[in-house]
């Protein structure tokens, strides 16, 4: 029995397959049967809006659950994280005041499997994410695409530099 604390453990025992299976199923228009937890829809608390957006049509086509664990950080918490080597910079899009819109542009999510955490499937989640983005024509940083050494695949942003488009051109076909 797994325990559902260990998750390094569990990302060090990935499974291949599942991976395989879960690339070869995705198809944006295909819905899944996830659904934003109550957890994840609290974090989604003073994030923007077209991000929020984004999630919500990840959540319908994504071929591997999520949570979403945080949205909008305190300076206090980001102070923490960067102690923490977590994070590597005050001027993050989770903080509100560091936007234009006073809203959290960045979040981080966790992939789950029958109650397991499986941060190894943070790719898998990513396609999700991506696609949305592409529908709904929102700016999307993912943090495994970062040009630098230094990823973070728990974390999607709002491109810098880009003005939130605030289309909402859903494909009803
Ligand atoms: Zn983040």
């Amino acid at each position: 029995m797994r325990s559902f604390r260990n998750s390094q453990r569990i990302a060090l025992e990935y499974n291949a397959n599942e991976k395989a299976s879960a690339l070869t199923g995705a198809s944006p228009h295909v819905v899944s049967n996830f659904k934003l937890s109550l957890r994840s829809r609290i974090a989604l608390k003073l994030v923007h809006p077209d991000l929020v957006s984004v999630v919500t049509r990840a959540i319908e086509i994504t071929t591997v659950d999520f949570i979403v664990t945080q949205g909008a950080r305190t300076v206090a918490e980001q102070r923490h994280f960067v102690e923490i080597g977590a994070s590597r910079t005050m001027n993050s899009r989770h903080l509100p005041a560091n936007n234009e819109s006073g809203l959290a542009e960045a979040i981080d999510v966790m992939p789950i499997v029958n109650g397991v955490l499986k941060d190894n499937l943070c790719p898998v989640v990513a396609l999700a994410f991506y696609s949305a983005a592409r529908e709904l024509e929102v700016p999307l940083q993912w943090g495994g695409d970062w040009p630098y050494r230094w990823k973070d695949t728990n974390h999607f942003e709002l491109k810098r530099g880009s003005r939130p488009s605030h289309s909402r051109k859903l494909r009803v076909s």
